[in-house]
């Protein structure tokens, strides 16, 4: 690309609230610059993974970089495209770390929503220059004059600043990125050792480790040798370059620009997001800031329903990892068999692992109901418990997780939220209007009621009106008990589940009336218990009957049978051995609903 000079180039990344159009108006900025070939071209050319795409959510940061003609010459504009969901705003925060400018992209039907404003903090943390847009007002539903307000409110700007644009139509696009030449400063640099920050790397099986970079001091070219000043390793690199959006190899990355480094690296972890890396000759001496550790905060155990299919489990496990350093995860042996301990850094995140693991590598698993970490004093000592079944009968005592939840809604629906936030035991730290009709409320709330159902709940209560994102807070010591699941007297260990005392007997009942359900039955009688300690809270029975799904078929209809009998085998591999009874993988899924 010919533009070389730094005055002349543009970093920026776009960040919003799920939905709100960032991946759209990516494409249409490439549209609007360096052609894509139209053979190439997919709805949504950045989001490239397959899960993406169908989701419909960023999981990975991507960078492209941009030509845009004008007048006045070439500008280089570095676009990154940054997840917009709270599981990852480790990356987030990294992505905007290598950027100088920020488009705040608001859907102008939706307003401001929870992750517009978690997004948008972390880049005014950064310090980064902030432009806002609102999207989507080719939407007959857009209420322009609303969304207008709460961006002048929240941002203290004049609302002729604020960019009025359709990502889809192409409107008003050409203006946005005329805006980013024009307001976002040029990136400067300060020292004459190389100091790049990786703020993405992703696992390549032809290429190995592929880092996005962004180079604040220095060079990098092909060659040199280098090293991660976290990790300390040292190697040299084989490739650098940018995307265009292709991936196009350059002789060198400059200063203020972002790119690619390839080292042939097998491993992840050797140059991690948030890392700097510096040339080994003449080496920088102070890394650039924020390298953090990401540690995972919902864990559950992985189990495949096939039981000699332990090791390529473990094998999937560690081919994801090599493109997932937050993924944990360790052998762990129960009653339902040799399975893994995973630990991900959010329920969403867990999702996409087990989805994962199911589509690309085929396997067949059931996953125990998610818990967050405890730390428990017993026996004069701290553990740490992440596996409900793992904790002790005698505890000094018992804490957990806590998050400050920030809520945006409708204010009609303040109520039902209010009640929402209580039943899950949250604390309220304060309430405040972004304009006359949305409140912005704030809990405090353990972590483990968040990540159970409580987005699902917030949705249907409020009508999907509600955003919600939250930050970590400390641990805070908590009266929680473990209620167990009882299957003909049989422990289910993958259903026990760490609840507040007032919750127990709730939570037990409806484990119980549920697996009743779910449970096939037997031709003998099967109870259904759940207890706390040695105490029995609920029990319901599974009637004793020989099932047969085709009895339903009165002789005649020959491929109706063999249908249904083809559905009953397909049910039958998803079921798990627990003692005399086969328990189907969707109680177990519904015990996570509960
Ligand atoms: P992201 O999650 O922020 O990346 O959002 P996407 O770019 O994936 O967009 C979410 C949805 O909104 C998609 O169905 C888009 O087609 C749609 N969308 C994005 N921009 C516009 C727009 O300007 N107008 C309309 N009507 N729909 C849009
Ligand atoms: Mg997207």
């Amino acid at each position: 690309m010919a533009v070389k000079n730094i005055e002349r180039t543009r970093n920026f990344c776009i960040i919003a609230h799920i939905d709100h159009g960032k991946s759209t108006l990516a494409d249409r900025m490439l549209d609007l610059t360096e052609a894509v070939a139209e053979r190439d071209r997919m709805d949504q050319i950045l989001d490239t993974m397959e899960l993406e795409r169908e989701r419909g959510i960023t999981i990975k940061a991507q960078a492209v970089r941009l030509l845009h003609k004008r007048e006045d010459g070439d500008w280089m504009l570095n676009l990154i495209d940054t997840p917009g969901h709270v599981d990852f705003t480790y990356e987030v925060s990294r992505a905007i770390a290598a950027c100088e400018g920020a488009l705040l992209v608001v859907d102008a039907s939706q307003g401001i929503q929870a992750q517009t404003l978690a997004n948008l903090y972390l880049a005014m943390e950064q310090d980064l220059e902030i432009i806002p847009v609102l999207n989507k007002i080719d939407l007959p539903v857009a209420d322009v004059p609303a969304a207008t307000e709460e961006l002048v409110e929240l941002l203290g700007v004049d609302e002729g600043e604020i960019l009025k644009i359709s990502a889809k139509t192409g409107e008003g696009v050409l203006e946005v990125l005329n805006t980013i030449v024009d307001k976002v400063p040029p990136p400067a640099t300060s020292g004459e050792q190389t100091r790049a920050l990786v703020f993405d790397s992703y696992y390549d099986p032809y290429r190995g480790v592929v880092s996005l970079a962004r180079l604040f001091d220095g060079e990098l070219s092909k060659g040199d040798t280098v090293q991660a000043m976290g990790s300390e390793e040292e190697f040299e690199l084989l490739e650098v370059g940018c995307y265009s959006p292709k991936p196009t190899a350059l002789p060198t990355l400059r200063p203020g620009e972002v790119g690619y480094i390839i080292a042939g690296l097998k491993d992840i972890e050797a140059l991690r997001v948030g890392d700097t890396v510096t040339r080994t000759k003449d080496p920088a001496q102070e890394p650039l800031p924020g390298y953090a550790e990401v540690l995972p905060t919902v864990f559950c155990g992985l189990y495949p329903t096939v039981g000699d299919e332990f090791e390529r489990l473990r094998d999937a496990l560690s081919k994801l990892q090599l493109n997932d350093a937050s993924l944990f995860y360790e052998p762990e042996n129960s009653r339902m068999g040799f399975g893994f301990r995973s630990g991900f850094l959010g329920l969403l995140h867990m999702e996409i692992v087990q989805e994962r693991l199911e589509r690309e590598f085929g396997l067949d698993l059931i996953a125990s109901s998610p818990s967050v970490k405890y730390e428990v004093e017993t026996n004069g000592e701290t553990i740490e418990v992440t596996n409900p079944s793992d904790l002790p009968e005698d505890f000094d005592e018992i804490r957990e997780p806590m998050v400050r939840a920030t809520i945006i809604c409708p204010k009609e629906h303040v109520g039902a939220v209010m009640g929402l936030c209580h039943e899950k035991r949250g604390t309220s730290v304060g309430m405040e209007y972004l304009s006359p009709k949305r409140v912005q409320l704030t809990y405090d709330m353990p972590l483990g009621e968040v990540i159970t159902d409580f987005f699902d709940a917030l949705k249907s209560r409020t009508k999907g009106y509600a955003s919600y994102d939250y930050d970590r807070l400390g641990y805070e010591a908590a009266d929680l008990v473990k209620v167990e699941v009882l299957v003909s007297g049989d422990p289910v260990e993958a259903l026990s589940i760490i609840v507040h005392r007032d919750k127990a007997y709730h939570r037990g009942r409806a484990l119980v009336e549920k697996l009743k359900e779910l449970i096939p039955r037997q031709n003998f009688e099967v109870p259904v218990q759940a207890a706390v300690g040695r105490r029995i809270i609920a029990r319901e029975t599974v009637r004793a009957y020989r099932k047969d799904v085709t009895a339903k078929c009165y002789g005649g209809d020959i491929s109706r049978k063999k249908k249904l009998l083809e559905q009953q085998k397909k049910g039958k591999r998803r079921m798990k051995q627990v003692g005399s009874v086969e328990i189907p993988q969707e109680a177990f899924l519904a015990a996570l609903r509960i």
